[in-house]
C-alpha cells in the first residue's frame, strides 16, 4: 500500500503526483518554473476516477 502526495505549484498551477516515501521530507521543485512546490494531500489507496 503506498500513499501518494500531490504537489502543487502556487506560482503556475502545475501539479505532480509522487509516492510519499520518495517525496516526503524533500523539496520538490516545479518542473515548469522551478519554484518550490507545496504538498497538498495524501491519496490513501483510493483509485483515481477511472476514465
Ligand atoms: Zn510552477
Amino acid at each position: 500500500m503506498s500513499d501518494t502526495l500531490w504537489w502543487s505549484c502556487a506560482d503556475c498551477g502545475s501539479y505532480a503526483e509522487l509516492p510519499a516515501e520518495e517525496s516526503e521530507g524533500f523539496d520538490i521543485g516545479c518542473p515548469d518554473c522551478r519554484r518550490p512546490m507545496t504538498a497538498q494531500w495524501f491519496w490513501e489507496d483510493r483509485s483515481p476516477e477511472a476514465a
